[in-house]
């Protein structure tokens, strides 16, 4: 299969991140990262109502909402810049492996019209390789020398701990507060997590989101990277430091439906009250806000 040949990244050319999925996980890390290196990194226009309708027809129907919305994104990009950074996903976190979806993001790219020579690859596998050496054989492949490549590294990994510390902090300090639980896609993307985080605020509630800390974990029997931050945030939270836990999943996600249980057991021990919502491309406003008006005057008990 024809990838783009190496060395054959000029200065400003643009490279085009579909916005979901792993541009979530590394939240600002790609832009910084592909500035640095002189590329142009060209991120697909933010999610609307229209990109969700599109993700429904194009996509497999047996997807989950944001594996729909990689193809949406993809899809937008393919007409505007000549390659696309599409990662193969293994592991994002050490000890643990990825969603098995996340492995195939290239060849599945690759297969969708026009895409075949556009897909630009490299391998997330951080069980293996820490995320700064993979960042730097990247860079080394595209032609770029070994202090600019560094430099570049070191700020996009800066600009990426900026950007956690900033998604993580609770928008207000006092009051009622609820946790937001959700794969980093679900929860830094304002399309999907923004109407859940103005209900809670139009009721009073703040909103904290789940840390994702780019720290070891011990060791447990869940070994899904996200899956296994949530619910070790969740096995550090105190009882007192929030009314309730509501989760954002998505249709037919086989791992939160696995380990959906393990984060009710946990929270049902502390008794905090835990809610679940489920997105798929046919999510209506008007449920979301009658369940959360619900699921809070249930917590005011
Ligand atoms: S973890 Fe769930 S939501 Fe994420 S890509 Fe896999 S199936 Fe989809």
């Amino acid at each position: 299969m024809k990838k783009p040949a190496e060395g054959a990244f000029p200065e400003g050319m643009a490279v085009g991140l579909p916005r979901t999925l792993y541009y979530f996980t590394y939240p600002g890390l790609w832009e910084e990262f592909f500035r640095g290196l002189g590329l142009m990194p060209v991120p697909a226009e933010p999610a609307t109502q229209q990109k969700v309708e599109r993700a429904g027809l194009l996509s497999e129907s047996e997807h989950c909402l944001p594996m729909k919305m990689f193809d949406a994104h993809v899809a937008e990009l393919v007409d505007r810049v000549g390659t696309i950074f599409v990662p193969r996903v293994l592991s994002t976190l050490k000890g643990h492996i990825s969603c098995p979806k996340l492995g195939a993001l290239p060849d599945s790219a690759r297969a969708l019209p026009g895409l075949q020579d556009k897909v630009l690859c490299a391998e997330i596998n951080e069980d293996k390789t820490p995320l700064p050496l993979m960042l730097e054989s990247l860079g080394m492949r595209l032609g770029r020398n070994r202090t600019r490549v560094r430099n570049a590294v070191s700020r996009a990994m800066e600009a990426m701990d900026r950007e956690h510390f900033r998604l993580s902090a609770p928008s207000a300090t006092e009051g009622r507060r609820m946790l937001l639980l959700a794969h980093p896609y679900n929860l830094y993307d304002p399309f999907f997590s923004g109407p859940v985080v103005r209900k809670l605020q139009a009721l009073r509630v703040s909103v904290a989101m789940v840390p994702f800390e780019r720290k070891a974990l011990p060791p447990d029997p869940i070994k899904w990277d996200a899956c296994s931050q949530m619910h070790h945030a969740l096995r550090r939270l105190e009882a007192r430091s929030v009314g309730g836990v509501i989760q954002i999943s998505s249709f037919n996600c086989g791992c939160d439906s696995i380990v959906g249980e393990f984060h009710r057991e946990v929270l049902r021990e502390k008794k905090i009250p835990f809610l679940t919502l489920i997105l798929d491309e046919h999510s209506s406003p008007a449920g979301l806000e009658t369940r959360l008006e619900a699921f809070v005057d249930s917590c005011g008990w």
